[in-house]
């Protein structure tokens, strides 16, 4: 069996650490989001991508859901004791090796998705992990406050601001223009499912279907979402402010009207939200389960319920 999903970061990430789990012999081919990508000390950082990598390779900070495990903050501090901006974004030491490694390979002249497959060789995800693109897109917001009217980047917004100054828009620049990376759109022509994880539903999942080419394709599988908000309320993070800044509610079933019955076949809303599946959702098969990703085995069980509304649906 192949399956393709589209993923965020910790939401994807631990969602397919149990797709991997309850279908350890299909061919997974993950296609993360690089809109929250950023440059920081001349290095290129990819936060999503290093998620799904590091929760999938054994390397990830459990609690945390993003970094890296046993981590220390050295380098940091030194660049802090240089007055050298920004302070507020973490970067461990051992997560500097990983972005050292990739902006070498870049600067050598390897694409992105290239560069993934050689990370991943040390990691071993059990997935193929391919970047939406190779091409730069970046996710900016645009705020106002005492400096006026103005965008900055996402993760200034996500991880500074901690999303609290409301977002007038989000725009991922440079996706229209860009390519999906090699293997994208065959992974998804070739996929028998494709399976939206309980990602950021704008900033993720969002980013990806922005690239030329992706949402199409993915339309014409058939698709199966788990939703990310569960009794009005995102589970952690602040998608509410990402769906607010596009004019959608925060509650799982205007999340599956957002995605619309032309993308998705399927939609898994938590038991929290089970009158959704009683009233149903115009075009989409919705069933009601518990969506908590508590432990491997609970993530193993709503990506099993995901594949089984994948088989009734298709
Ligand atoms: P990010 O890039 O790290 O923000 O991660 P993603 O885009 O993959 O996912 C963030 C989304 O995952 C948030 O909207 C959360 O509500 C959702 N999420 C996190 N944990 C869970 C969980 O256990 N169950 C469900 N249903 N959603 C979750
Ligand atoms: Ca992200």
């Amino acid at each position: 069996m192949r399956i393709v999903v589209l993923a965020g970061g910790i939401g994807g990430a631990r969602f397919l650490r149990g797709l991997r789990k309850t279908a350890p012999d299909a061919e997974i081919t993950v296609i993360g989001n690089t809109g929250d990508d950023i440059f920081l000390f001349g290095l290129k950082v990819c936060p999503d991508l290093d998620t799904v990598m590091y929760t999938l390779g054994g390397g990830i900070n459990e609690e945390q859901g993003w970094g890296r495990a046993d981590e220390t903050f050295h380098v940091k501090e030194e660049l802090a004791a240089y007055e050298v901006e920004p302070t507020w974004f973490g970067l461990g030491d051992r997560d500097f090796a990983t972005h050292i490694v990739r902006t070498q390979m870049l600067d050598a002249g390897y694409p992105l998705s290239a560069v993934t497959e050689a990370l991943c060789h040390r990691w071993r995800p059990g997935v193929r992990l391919i970047p939406m693109t190779d091409d730069r897109v970046e996710t900016h917001v645009v705020i106002s406050d005492e400096q006026g009217r103005r965008a900055i980047h996402f993760q200034e917004w996500w991880v500074r601001l901690r999303a609290s100054v409301p977002a007038e828009a989000i725009t991922p620049i440079g996706a229209d223009e860009a390519k999906p990376a090699p293997g994208v759109l065959d992974a998804i022509e070739r996929a028998d499912v494709v399976l939206l994880p309980p990602s950021n539903p704008v900033v993720s999942v969002g980013t990806i279907l922005a690239v030329p080419g992706i949402r199409e394709a993915v339309a014409a599988r058939t698709v199966v979402g788990v939703s990310p908000i569960i009794g009005g309320a995102p589970v952690r993070g602040m998608a509410d402010a990402c769906l607010t800044a596009i004019g959608v509610e925060t509650t799982a079933r205007a999340v599956a009207e957002h995605y619309g019955p032309g993308l998705l076949d399927g939609w898994l809303v938590d038991d929290a939200d089970a009158a959704v599946a009683e009233e149903g959702v115009e075009g989409i098969a919705v069933r009601a389960r518990p969506l908590l990703m508590t432990d491997v085995d609970a993530a193993a069980g709503i990506a099993r319920a995901a594949l089984d509304l994948a088989e009734e649906v298709r």
